[in-house]
């Protein structure tokens, strides 16, 4: 690291709080010196009070940019020039691109997402995808999936504090994009059901496969999935989820974790700042 940095090293931040455990940091580190980029990437614990003012200091300090993670990623956006169109229809940021003073939000856990399907050669564009949960991480995935040529979301939701998103998700979709999306209450298990048969892709963004909800799936029922589609999960970490075991056990070709989107997340930020493709292959080896 000390052979890295110079009077020339350019600063990118990781803003949020609490934010030490990170391994974003690590992530992309390795990556600007495996790639001989003077750069380097520093995590701040950035709560609301603070917030305006790190904004302000990507300017002055004429930092690239930084990675923004709760309690922030709603807060920025009046902070910031511009927003790409997907951060726009998700109402966050989870990444911020210093260009001369002009400072730019984008979220990148949707493209992550894509870009994790792609990776294994897979696309789910002109396709059905059902979708549970609409959290940070659902929406990132509807929005961007919609926006990449998605067909259908059928997007099943708890009747609980993020059912409002749940129905804005839907309605933006709708309103904004070509992909049809419909709103389902988890609740109504065969709807649920006759949806995923209809899908060529289920994905979980709910959390339940992680700790407390270790050992728990919403589908435990393997006839409820086909072997042509994809399930995936958003959850890394256990690396293999309950979901991913009753997928596997119904003989599903291709079953995933969140780690790939984690990673992919990641690399679409490092991009973003620096024009360069993130060693992905070189960074999960090293660290994951
Ligand atoms: P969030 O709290 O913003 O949203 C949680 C969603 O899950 C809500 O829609 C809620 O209704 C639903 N939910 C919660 N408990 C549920 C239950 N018991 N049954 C059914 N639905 C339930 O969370 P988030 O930030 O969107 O994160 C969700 C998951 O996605 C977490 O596991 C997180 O680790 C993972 N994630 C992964 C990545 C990645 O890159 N792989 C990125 C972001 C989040």
């Amino acid at each position: 690291m000390t052979e890295r940095i110079d009077g020339h090293t350019i600063l990118i931040g990781l803003m949020a709080y609490p934010i030490r455990h990170s391994m974003s940091p690590m992530m992309h580190n390795n990556a600007f010196a495996k790639l001989g980029l003077n750069y380097a990437y520093l995590a701040f614990d950035i709560t609301d009070d603070k917030l305006k003012a790190a904004v302000n200091a990507i300017r002055t300090l004429d930092m690239r940019g930084a990675n923004i993670s709760m309690p922030n990623k709603q807060k920025i956006i009046p902070y910031l020039d511009k927003l790409s169109p997907a951060a726009k229809l998700c109402g966050a940021v989870n990444t911020v691109v210093n260009d001369e003073g002009v400072l730019t939000g984008y979220t990148t856990d949707g493209t992550g997402f894509m870009r994790a399907l792609a990776d294994e050669g897979l696309n789910i564009q002109g396709k059905k995808m059902t979708l549970t949960g609409a959290g940070g991480a659902g929406t990132a995935i509807a929005i961007q999936a919609a926006l990449d040529g998605t067909a259908e979301i059928s997007l099943f939701n708890l009747h609980d504090t993020t059912w409002e998103s749940a129905k804005r998700n839907v309605r933006i979709i709708n309103q904004e994009t070509n992909c049809q999306a419909t709103l389902h209450g988890l609740e109504d298990k065969e709807d649920f059901k006759r949806e995923i048969a209809s899908s060529a892709i289920y994905c979980d963004s709910t959390g339940v496969g992680m700790k407390p909800l270790e050992n728990l799936s919403l589908v435990e029922d393997p006839s409820w999935f086909h072997q042509d589609m994809i399930v995936f999960d958003t959850v890394y970490a256990p690396r293999t989820t309950k979901l991913m075991k009753v997928a596997r056990q119904a003989g599903v070709k291709h079953v995933f974790n969140g780690l790939g989107m984690m990673l992919e997340q990641g690399a679409e930020a490092f991009k973003l700042w620096t024009g360069k493709e993130m060693p992905v292959a070189y960074i999960r080896d090293l660290l994951f």
